[in-house]
């Protein structure tokens, strides 16, 4: 019998249903390549959801296989390597002789053309407050003058900047290549469990635009504590302080990336920090990091927070009332000094004054979308220093909490990969249902980002079993 699951696109309220005809079988040989069997079989094979993220219900098979009797029921993975509208997780800061100058200089406008978005924010990059604020920014640019205004990108910052025009009585037309607002944030259901595929917390709650908006979309705050955590190092925890510190300091931090300050051999431990607290944070690993990057953006405030239901409900508040037409894939943008034309792949044209772009640095590297003029040296050297990072998340469901129930953050330090799975976070605790969620980065997420499914989850289980009291 066929099996179904429903991703649920809470924008437009409709579930989109995936049914798949027959039982597919876990990969027996990657099981084995990774040391454990989970005798899983796939009751379903992947049903690709937006933000190209992919979800099924599982079922065991009546042998479970040497090892272990753990099995997940259903998983949910992203994939925002191969998002064409993200093009990666956010943006991160390469070594470069532009250092920090280059979001100021990737904010600066040319014309009437505006820019916005995370990596423009030299005070909050790669976070939803600061796409918003970005946003802000970019529409008070406007305000000094009149006309009508293009936002391109429904995501935080292009809805921020539509909602403060919009409120001050200007004409704003939002255009969006997604089916839904909210860009990189979009939370689906995996069983009723929310999923947020993009960002997860509020980083940094006091003083935080996004608690307000939390509030006024109706949203639960749920506190949580990064500190709470088992498994781990602290020793590992207290050198990668002392790297950064030092890092900081050195001669030519920008232009140098952070791997010039690590030792030449790290221990497993070491490796293991690292993977969580530089490649988990930035999407990037020190190789690619300019020493400078850990020390960007102010300092965060009030500790940080997960969302029920999730960043959707959040969107579908802000956009309320906007202009926003979705499916409208910008291929073009002409601009100069008298104004923007902004043109889509199947050749629609909009005209304004003004346009704010708000396109993530991934779509601006891949070129996707061209500009008449090019954009200028200033914007192609800001681009330079700010490339796309990479996170992705796997959830595992299972029918029954095996781990520690207490604790908000599982580590895992995996003797051979230390990379690996290195960071989880109990969803037990904050969404009341036996799921698990872990995340991958820089390196390891582009090589994970090939794997199977059945790969993919054959390897966190290795993990996962660690956890089992
Ligand atoms: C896996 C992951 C985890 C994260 N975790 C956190 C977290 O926990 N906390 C946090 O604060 N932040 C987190 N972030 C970062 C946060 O999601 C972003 O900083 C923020 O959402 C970016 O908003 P934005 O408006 O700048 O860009 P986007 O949300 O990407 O908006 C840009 C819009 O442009 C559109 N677009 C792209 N190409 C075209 C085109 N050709 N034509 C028309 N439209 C186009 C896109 O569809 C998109 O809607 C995470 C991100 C990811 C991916």
């Amino acid at each position: 019998m066929p099996t179904r699951v429903v991703v649920w696109d809470s924008l437009i309220g409709e579930t989109f249903p995936c049914t798949y005809p027959h039982d597919m079988e876990i990969s027996r040989r990657a099981v084995i390549a990774s040391g454990i069997s989970t005798g899983l079989t796939f009751a379903l094979a992947a049903c690709a959801a937006d933000g190209r993220a992919t979800s099924a219900n599982l079922s065991s098979t009546d042998s479970p296989g040497v090892g272990t009797d753990l099995y997940p029921t259903s998983f949910l993975r992203t994939s925002w390597s191969t998002d064409p509208f993200a093009n990666g997780s956010y943006s991160y800061l390469a070594p470069s002789n532009v250092g920090t100058d280059a979001r100021d200089m990737l904010a600066e406008p040319i014309d009437r053309l505006h820019f916005a978005g995370e990596a423009t924010s030299p005070t909050a990059p790669a976070t939803t407050h600061g796409a918003w604020e970005s946003g802000q920014r970019a529409a008070a640019e406007i305000m000094e003058t009149a006309g009508t205004v293009i936002v391109i990108g429904a995501g935080f910052a292009g809805l921020a900047a539509a909602r403060d025009l919009t409120r001050s009585g200007r004409e704003v037309i939002v255009v969006d290549a997604r089916d839904r607002a909210g860009g990189r944030a979009h939370t689906v259901s995996l069983n009723g469990i929310p999923a947020d595929l993009g960002p997860s917390w509020i980083h940094g709650v006091e003083g935080n635009p996004m608690v307000e908006l939390a509030a006024s979309a109706g949203v639960e705050i749920l506190p949580f504590d990064y500190d709470n955590q088992v498994g781990g190092s602290p020793s590992a925890e207290a050198f990668l302080d002392t790297v950064l510190e030092e890092a900081a300091s050195a001669d030519d931090a920008e232009g140098r990336p952070l791997s010039d300050a690590l030792p030449d051999e790290l221990t497993v431990d070491q490796q293991w920090v690292i993977a969580v607290n530089v490649s988990g944070e930035f999407g990037a690993d020190p190789t690619e990091l300019s020493m400078a990057a850990p020390d960007e953006g102010s300092e965060l405030r009030g500790g940080d927070a997960l969302l029920n239901p999730g960043y959707s409900q959040i969107v579908d508040h802000v956009a309320q009332g906007l202009d926003i037409r979705l499916r409208w894939i910008v291929s073009n943008i002409a601009y100069d000094e008298t104004g923007v034309v902004v043109t889509s792949d199947d050749g629609q044209e909009l005209r304004a004054d003004h346009a704010i772009v708000t396109l993530p640095v991934g779509v601006l590297h891949a070129g996707s979308v061209t500009f008449s003029p090019p954009l200028d040296e200033t914007k192609t050297q800001a681009l330079d220093a700010l490339q796309s990072g990479l996170l992705d998340k796997l959830w595992l469901e299972f029918d029954e909490v095996f781990w520690d129930e207490d604790a908000d953050v599982i580590n895992w330090i995996d003797p051979e990969h230390p990379g690996n799975w290195a960071f989880w976070v109990n969803g037990v605790k904050f969404f009341g249902k036996p799921v698990l969620l872990g995340f991958s980065a820089g390196r390891v997420a582009r090589e994970f980002s090939k794997k199977t499914d059945e790969e993919l989850i054959a390897s966190a289980m290795r993990a996962v079993q660690s956890m089992k009291r």
